[in-house]
């Protein structure tokens, strides 16, 4: 039994087998495998040899057909790597003789093969080993993705232990089969955090190195109130935490009792607690918690999820559906924000043109849909016809100035014309209103409120754009906190704007799902908070025990210190004072 702490995401307890995926880029760890299940290894092999064989066939004829035969020779090197019996009895044994799997088989024989042909004094054959790099890399994208593709539909419970998920992986998971998760990378609000998060599934991030220490098939037990994974437990911890499980299951009834109770505090302030989503789906579980509308749905995920893009029929269904589903509660629909993690299928689909180097900075959300706009067309198409259906609103993301935000609404403007001429019905009034997650945005909020409806503070991008710290990056991610004086002095000017241009203004970034945060943003004057789903009932508990006047008092004295250490220690005393049972970080920013 061995114990490793990361940064817990999602909470919960899970007590799983590990699954393991690799990357295919990066050093296979020697893994182990039963006797029982040589054979399969070796078979999987020659599974992915052969399909690897079939790849190169078939570009060699593409190579042959564009540039000749002479250079489509390239790649009979390669076939011939993936025929020679010497290299591939060589793997075969030494899955045979030392029980390992067909991955690592495959990494060692060819890097040793590698350092080989590196040695050698003849620049053509040492050239050799970038055509091995290749075949490597070919052969390994066949194993691993075979184990990735399993994500969709496995067949055991799981606690799936990777070197990273993107954020569409996480999206198709499988939910009844998959019990946790724990990542070597990323950060408290990477998209896959948020994903785990709202999916409910526990997830801890960060830790380093844990795919290179985890077999798959090994007992672990995920603790994601702690950050902690347990790997082989003995039978003492296996007990303690089956205990703690059941233990919180009987506090979460506990909890769930206060979901049909109204938000407000003690002295009968309305706090509006709305939800953060993904897909429609997950609509009836946050109305069950007691959102009382949805303040932020991440449309994207209907592209991360889908295997081509979805037409405005299929979204504007989607969209119909999630009203239909909150029966006459407000939906606020956020524009496409792809780009920077969420990239799939964009470069596919030729929504970009080569990889950014730096594609947080780059072109990602309302800027990737100003430069695409029959992409963006379609979507807001989409969204005016479902405004027919309920009390729906419209948000950009990732406004950096005036004149995006003025483009964007022209646009707007542009296809509620072309409905018009169509004789399309949608709703002329709707609300508009945009994020607020860049500091430029921040530090003009006053200029901004005069031509919006509302505003949403995306704290997730704010911070990591205020304290230049990547949301995703774990070396990092003590740099990144919500906490920082800076980040709440611009929230602080956000709210003062928008109060004096008398606009609404929320805050849907994880900070709101954070219970030490919810009587300092309250304080600060926010009387809507757009959460995760299973934060709500936490949040709601805190706030109806707490006064206005009390919030006010914590905002005023977060105002007055220099460093977030200084902010985070007295928020979560203040937070233990209003109830010692609350745990004081089941919330995803830091
Ligand atoms: C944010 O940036 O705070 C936000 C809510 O948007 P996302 O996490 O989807 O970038
Ligand atoms: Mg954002």
């Amino acid at each position: 039994m061995w114990t490793k702490r990361g940064i817990k995401v999602s909470p919960g307890i899970a007590i799983a087998r590990a699954l393991v995926i690799d990357a295919k880029d990066r050093p296979i760890p020697r893994r182990s495998v039963g006797t029982d299940k040589v054979q399969a290894e070796q078979e999987r092999l020659d599974q992915a040899l052969k399909a690897s064989r079939a790849d190169i066939q078939q570009q060699h004829e593409q190579a042959e057909a564009r540039f000749g035969a002479d250079l489509a020779r390239i790649f009979s090197f390669h076939l011939g790597m993936l025929e020679d019996t010497h290299v591939l009895d060589q793997m075969k044994q030494m899955i045979g003789q030392q029980h390992i799997t067909a991955e690592y088989a495959v990494f060692s024989v060819l890097r040793d093969l590698v350092k080989a042909l590196q040695k050698t004094d003849n620049p053509y054959v040492s050239e050799r080993a970038g055509d091995i790099w290749d075949i490597e890399r070919r052969v390994l994208g066949h194993l691993i993705g075979e184990v990735q593709a399993e994500l969709s539909h496995l067949a055991h419970e799981s606690a799936i232990v990777a070197r990273d998920l993107t954020p569409s992986q996480t999206a198709t998971l499988d939910k009844s089969k998959i019990k946790a998760i724990a990542i070597d990378a990323g950060g408290q609000t990477s998209h896959t955090a948020i994903l785990a998060h709202a999916l409910g599934i526990p997830a801890i991030v960060g830790l380093e190195n844990l795919t290179a220490e985890v077999n798959t098939g090994d007992q672990i037990i995920i603790d994601a109130n702690n950050g902690i994974v347990v790997v082989n437990p003995d039978a003492a911890k296996l007990m303690e935490y089956r205990q703690e499980s059941d233990r919180l299951s009987v506090l979460e009834t506990t909890l769930d009792e206060l979901a049909s109770l109204p938000t407000q505090t003690a002295d009968g302030t309305s706090i509006e607690l709305w939800a953060n989503i993904e897909f429609p789906s997950e609509i009836h579980s946050a109305l069950e918690k007691g959102a009382t509308g949805i303040g932020l749905y991440r449309t994207e995920f209907l592209f991360l999820a889908a295997e081509v893009e979805p037409t405005e029929d299929q979204q504007c269904e989607a969209y119909c559906e999630a009203l239909r589903l909150l029966n006459g509660q407000s939906l606020t629909i956020r524009t496409l924000d792809l780009g920077a993690d969420k990239l799939y299928q964009l470069e596919k689909q030729g929504y970009l043109e080569r990889p950014e180097p730096n594609p947080f900075l780059g072109c990602r959300s309302i800027r990737l849909c100003l430069q695409n706009l029959p992409l963006f067309k379609t979507q807001l198409r989409a969204i005016l016809r479902a405004s027919t259906e309920g009390p729906l609103r419209i948000m950009f993301p990732l406004i950096s100035n005036v004149v995006e935000l003025r483009q964007a609404k022209m646009i707007l403007s542009d296809v509620m014309e072309d409905l018009d001429e169509q004789g399309i019905a949608y709703r002329p009034e709707i609300p508009i209103g945009i994020m607020i997650e860049v500091p430029s945005a921040a530090l003009q909020a006053a200029t901004l409120a005069r031509e919006v409806d509302f505003f949403s503070i995306g704290t997730n991008d704010l911070i990591q754009y205020t304290v230049a710290a990547d949301r995703g990056n774990e070396r990092i991610a003590s740099l990144y906190t919500a906490a920082h004086p800076a980040v709440i002095r611009l929230i602080k000017e956000v709210v003062r704007a928008a109060a004096r241009a008398n606009i609404e203004v929320s805050l849907c970034g994880e900070m709101a799902s954070s219970p030490e945060y919810a009587m300092f943003l309250v304080g600060l004057g926010l009387r809507s908070l757009s959460v995760t789903p299973p934060a709500i009932l936490e949040l709601k508990k805190i706030l109806r025990s707490t006064t206005i006047k009390h919030c006010q008092r914590i905002a005023r004295r977060v105002g007055g210190f220099d460093s977030a250490r200084e902010v985070l220690n007295y928020l979560r005393e203040e937070l233990r004072k209003i109830d010692r049972r609350v745990a004081p970080a089941t919330g995803l920013a830091g």
